[in-house]
């Protein structure tokens, strides 16, 4: 279950550490609508990992790209705080023409798939509207406007999955989750990439049914985040920021959970919330440790299942 730039690590790792198929699904819960197109930020940057056209130190839009177009919406006094690149944008273009067509989200993720070169499956959560909104002390706004239009800088009062309550899992999503032998959460930020996902009542279930073996790595190290607002996010909901935090928002959806070495001392109550503690390394700065961590992960999951 995936989002974007944490997630893209370990999912770059895990294809370079197995042969073994697997299945992305991907957060839906940021997606937009901005200059008439349609962006799914979580699904490109996915694609554009395993298509080997990732901006890796970004960790978001295609590597080498130009910003000609966004220079331009400037001058045409349009909207620029959301970047996209040229060739970027290019993607959110066929995205959109191939939605106003009438094709799904899903079928619009597979044939950008195809056309990228891409060969895992990567399905979104749901084809249905479900969008993360932030509630703060200036209003209630999508999460595109609180993190990149506003920079995060609001407090953070309330978070909700806007349409979760009806969104439908995409097709194959659930037979996934339950036919895997893993179902990995990878470092990934819970409020607002992997919430979406688990806002979702049918993934939710098939997570909590699976006889899968149910493994998340934390995206908090120490007590900070590696990257990105999980901090602000998960204060504001009233959650420690520490790996044990993460685990309990996770409790009973997940058997075992990698955490940094800092959080052995809360071996206990890792274990008391039903889950198998696994301490490593979970810092991925480059190529060598994201493969690392994924041959941790898999040698794991080989003895364990
Ligand atoms: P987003 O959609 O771009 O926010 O990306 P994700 O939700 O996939 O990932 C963001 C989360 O990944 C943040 O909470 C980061 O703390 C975490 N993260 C980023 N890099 C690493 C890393 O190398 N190791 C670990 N453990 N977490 C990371």
């Amino acid at each position: 279950l995936a989002g974007g730039t944490g997630s893209v690590k370990l999912i770059r790792g895990l294809t370079r550490a197995t042969r073994e198929d697997f299945t992305i699904i991907s957060n839906v819960g940021d997606n937009f609508w901005l200059h008439g197109l349609y962006i799914a930020p979580d699904i490109d940057t996915v694609t554009y990992a395993l298509a080997s056209q990732l901006d890796r130190k970004r960790g978001w839009g295609i590597k080498k790209d130009t910003f000609n177009l966004l220079h331009q919406l400037g001058k045409l006094e349009a909207e620029t705080w959301f970047k996209m690149g040229d060739r970027d944008s290019a993607t959110h273009l066929v995205r959109t023409e191939l939605i106003r067509n009438g094709k799904t989200l899903a079928d619009t993720t597979s044939e950008l798939c195809r056309r990228l070169g891409v060969s895992q499956r990567i399905l979104p959560a749901s084809n249905d509207p479900l969008e993360t909104w932030i509630t703060t002390p200036a209003g209630t706004m999508h999460l595109q406007d609180y993190w990149v239009r506003r920079g995060g800088r609001d407090d953070v009062l309330a978070v909700t999955y806007r349409g979760a309550e009806s969104a439908k899992p995409s097709t194959g999503v659930t037979d996934a989750i339950l036919g895997a032998s893993a179902v990995i959460l990878p470092p990934a930020n819970p409020v607002t990439s992997i919430g979406p996902i688990l806002a979702i009542r049918g993934i939710r279930e098939a997570l909590r049914t699976t006889r899968s073996t149910r493994l998340a790595v934390s995206p908090i190290v120490g007590t900070a985040p590696v990257s990105g607002p999980a901090a602000k996010l998960l204060a504001g909901l009233g959650v420690p920021v520490t790996p044990l935090g993460v685990a309990r928002m996770y409790a009973g959806l997940i058997d075992v959970f990698v955490a940094d070495r800092s959080g052995a001392t809360d071996e206990d109550a890792f274990r008391g919330l039903g889950m198998v503690p696994v301490f490593t390394d979970v810092m991925m700065p480059n190529a060598a440790r994201e493969k690392a961590l994924a041959k941790r992960i898999l040698r794991y999951l080989r003895h364990t299942t």
